[in-house]
């Protein structure tokens, strides 16, 4: 073994890449960016071609690319691909070699890293969560928010390859195995529940005569404010529902985060109507619809948009 402990002997870890949609492409890239030795794979074959352009190397299958790479990094929809890929008929963390690490960066539950870190404590694998926030154009510039769950010695062997894909500031070390999904789900659900929250809030205020530039700055100034209204809502002005973040991942997350309250015995009366209202969305618009797609429910139902300057007469 080499002094720095990875399998490879290498200095630096080899980096393995799985799931490159949306989020896992921008990031990978930027792991290529930052010179980490880089193996990819996605069930989407053409997603790898970018990454090969930059020195990226394909692997055949997810139990391919864990025999051959220090850090794992998952990036997947959530838990079931997740399970999938990593736990089940060809599972990739069964591949990794002595010493390596599992790092999933999906909005996901602890389950499928609890089994993986007791299989893997004997080998020395170590098992981290690391969701992240930020969207595709954090994932993109590399200034992601991560937040790690797992242990204090595990988390820091990984930082530099962490610190490629997010803003080194706003890499936290959160907690224990889990706590980074549970960050994750806690920060998604505060955020939807405010976006519906403001969209009722403008809809009414425009309804009632008020220029809705003006509705805007007068809330984002007062001590109701929040990010939608200071910054996210400046697309939905423009008739953009943000599809960079579409509703079948929120309502996964949602529903990951309601589970979680459940789980806990935590009563999540409001977070449990607002999961409602975006799988109501979900039906109305489709998977692949945006984020903020609530917001044109509620406009629809008002019949008014939100759009700049006087209402059309
Ligand atoms: P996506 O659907 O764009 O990408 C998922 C990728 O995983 C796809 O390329 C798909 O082909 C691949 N994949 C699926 N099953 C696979 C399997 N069995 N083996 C190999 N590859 C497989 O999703 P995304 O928007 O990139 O989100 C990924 C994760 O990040 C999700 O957990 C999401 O909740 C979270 N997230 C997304 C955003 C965002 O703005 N999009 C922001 C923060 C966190």
């Amino acid at each position: 073994m080499s002094p720095s402990g990875w399998p490879s002997r290498g200095k630096r870890p080899v980096v393995g890449f799985i799931g490159l949609g949306r989020m896992g492409a921008p990031m990978a890239a930027n792991v290529a960016r930052a010179g980490f030795e880089l193996v990819v794979f996605d069930v989407r074959g053409e997603a790898t071609v970018p990454l090969v352009a930059q020195g990226a190397r394909v692997a055949e299958s997810a139990p391919g690319l864990a025999a051959t790479v220090d850090v794992l990094i998952t990036m997947l929809p959530g838990p079931a691909q997740v399970e999938a890929v990593m736990l089940g008929v060809n599972c990739a963390f069964q591949a990794l070699r002595e010493r390596a690490v599992w790092i999933d960066m999906s909005t996901s539950t602890p389950a499928a890293g609890r089994i993986a870190a007791e299989d893997g404590a004997p080998r020395g694998v170590a098992v981290i969560d690391a969701p992240v926030a930020g969207m595709v154009k954090g994932a993109t510039a590399g200034t992601l928010q991560v937040f790690a769950g797992g242990d204090a010695a595990d988390v820091k062997r990984v930082l530099p390859v962490l610190h490629a894909m997010g803003d080194p500031e706003r890499v936290v070390h959160v907690g224990p195995r889990g706590a980074g999904y549970a960050v994750k789900l806690c920060l998604n659900l505060l955020w939807f529940i405010h976006a519906h929250a403001a969209a009722e809030v403008l809809v009414l205020g425009a309804k009632a005569g008020v220029e809705v530039g003006t509705l805007r700055r007068a809330l984002a100034a007062g001590p109701a404010s929040s990010a939608l209204l200071e910054r996210d809502i400046d697309g939905v002005f423009e008739g953009d529902y943000d599809e960079s973040f579409t509703l079948d991942l929120v309502t996964k997350d949602l529903g990951l985060a309601v589970d979680l309250g459940r789980e806990l015995g935590v009563p999540l009366e409001l977070s449990g109507l607002v999961e409602q209202l975006y799988r109501r969305a979900r039906a109305l618009y489709g998977d692949r619809a945006g984020e903020l797609s609530t917001v044109r429910m509620v406009e629809e139902a008002a019949g008014i948009k939100l759009r700049l300057g006087p209402p059309p007469r």
